[in-house]
């Protein structure tokens, strides 16, 4: 495996490229190119992502700094979902958070005490000082913080279009990453089915020993060439519609530390900040509602002066390839799947698949078989996953105003294992033993997150009083220290505005 390709130059493409490239940069014989096509641009949607991306940033030896003013970044702590419950009994507006910050070992036998006496307070808030901070708008670091440390757990929101632009210069200059631009009309196979050849319009064939399908939704090398089936996850998530648009923000304007995820009656909405405008986006089930209503929606929504807005509408195909890895072909990025983008996975999944695949990339083709059974098992269970904790946020829902909210609570929608679980933990609260893989997506803290910040109903057990006092102690002292915090940590936009004059202090 000496010439290794990447299709596709959106965000996908470019992560893949800097983990192959950093994984190759010291060996002459193995060669990374990235092709991507001048007459398709990459989608530009993606601005919204998870902690682990400060790892992967880092290790790409890319200054946050740098960064952080290239790409409009945001810091992003937390997601806020608004009015995913029941209004008539938690009443309009009602929200939580699912927080990046994972509380503390104790903290997280908080549970039962807050089942017992917290449930007229937020359970978030009880956890973790981070809610009072979000709620705040206040940043999770302050100038001082080194680069990629928080006092407080965080990820960022990004302009997707600059960030590709980011990690090309890094992939170019840093790993030596050959970049060409060109438009791909055909893929030749050899006789046993693996790739052999692309041909494109601009420069004709080119052949490489490995391939990389980043080609977003078209799929053209595994889903087109390979004919790898494309599995349905339309019967379980049901939002397959998103309508986006760009708001432009005043230089004064407040920039909420969280992404907004505002249900509706057939989806909900996602309102993100970055330093010059939001990012706002429609997200519904066209089998529930029209295009046309989700329009007017969005207009409400938006308030202001709609008619200046340039709106964009996105189909999405929610599924994922049956596989992931088929002889010379590994997907990544849309062209492995999409389910929608509530918790922000599709970078996330595309991150973990490319590092994953470099760690243990194939050296010569009787390799290639372990590792493509390998790498399909766990990208598999990862999917699954996913599905299980996007689907949580709709199943458990008490909301009951719309065929939506209750087609989404039909037993057959729901995946096995998440039914399976939800029953555990109407009996017991989760404990970490309920995630046993390593390769849990999401994990124990996002679902205590998630189904106390929905007032999921377990059943309580006694208590003794030795746990009680112990429970009492650590929340008054999570309270103490989010007042101590709200004091300590700067306001979002000032340190954003302070980081691009001075900068963070270098790793
Ligand atoms: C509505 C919506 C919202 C989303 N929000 C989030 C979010 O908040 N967080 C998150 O993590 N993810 C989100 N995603 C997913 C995110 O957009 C993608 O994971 C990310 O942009 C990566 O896309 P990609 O690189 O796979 O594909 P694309 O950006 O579509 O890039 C495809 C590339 O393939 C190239 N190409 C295509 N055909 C050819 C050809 N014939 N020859 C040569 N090149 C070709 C194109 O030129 C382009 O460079 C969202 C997706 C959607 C649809």
């Amino acid at each position: 495996m000496k010439k290794i390709v990447v299709v596709g130059g959106g965000t996908a493409g470019w992560l893949a490229a800097n983990h192959l490239g950093k994984k190759f940069k010291d060996n002459a014989e193995i060669t990374v190119t990235l092709i991507e096509s001048p007459d398709i641009a990459p989608i530009g949607v993606g601005e919204g992502t998870v902690p682990k991306i400060r790892q992967t940033l880092s290790s790409f030896g890319i200054s946050e700094t740098q960064f952080i003013r290239e790409c409009d970044v945001t810091f992003k702590q937390s997601i806020k979902f608004v009015n995913w419950m029941d209004k008539q009994k938690h009443g309009s507006d009602n929200f939580f958070h699912h927080l990046f910050d994972a509380p503390d070992k104790f903290a997280e036998d908080l549970t039962p005490y807050w089942l017992k006496h917290g449930q007229g307070n937020r359970y978030a808030d009880m956890l973790s000082p981070q809610h009072s901070a979000c709620e705040l708008n206040k940043a999770p670091k302050s100038i001082t913080t080194p680069e990629y440390e928080g006092t407080l757990g965080y990820a960022y929101h990004l302009n997707a279009a600059k960030f590709a632009n980011l990690l090309c210069n890094n992939a170019v200059d840093k790993f030596a990453v050959e970049h060409l631009k060109a438009h791909i009309v055909d893929v030749e196979l050899n006789n046993d089915g693996a790739i052999a050849a692309l041909v494109t319009k601009e420069i004709g064939k080119l052949e490489y020993d490995f391939y990389l399908d980043c080609t977003g939704f078209e799929s053209l090398l595994l889903g087109k060439a390979l004919n790898v089936p494309f599995i349905e996850k339309s019967k379980e998530l049901l939002v397959n519609s998103a309508l986006v648009v760009q708001v432009p923000t005043q230089e004064e304007d407040e920039i909420p530390p969280y992404t907004v995820a505002t249900a509706h009656q057939a989806g909900w909405i996602w309102d993100i900040a970055l330093t010059n405008r939001r990012g706002v986006g429609f997200v519904y089930s066209n089998n529930h509602m029209s295009d046309d209503e989700a329009k007017t929606k969005l207009d409400h929504y938006l308030k202001g002066n709609p008619s200046e807005l340039t709106y964009r509408k996105l189909p999405m195909k929610v599924g994922h390839r049956e596989k992931f890895w088929h002889k010379n072909c590994v997907s990544l990025g849309l062209a492995q799947g999409f389910l929608e983008p509530l918790e922000a996975t599709s970078i996330l999944l595309t991150d973990f698949a490319a590092g994953f695949l470099a760690d243990r990339f194939p050296e010569s083709e009787e390799q290639m078989l372990m590792l493509e059974q390998r790498f399909n098992h766990v990208m598999g269970y990862a999917w699954d996953r996913v599905v299980d904790f996007i689907k949580l946020h709709y199943c458990i829902s008490d909301r009951t105003d719309s065929t939506f909210w209750l087609d989404n609570k039909k037993e057959e929608t729901i995946p096995v294992m998440l039914r399976k679980r939800l029953k555990l933990w109407e009996q017991f609260n989760p404990q970490k033993e309920d995630f046993f893989s390593k390769f849990e997506i999401f994990d124990y803290d996002n679902y205590l997150y998630l189904l106390y910040g929905m007032c999921y109903q377990t059943k309580l057990a006694p208590l003794s009083s030795r746990y009680h006092e112990k429970a009492k102690a650590k929340a008054d002292s999570i309270q103490a220290i989010a007042a101590q915090l709200s004091l300590r940590l700067p306001n979002h936009r000032e340190l954003i505005n302070k980081i691009k004059l001075y900068g963070l202090q270098n790793i």
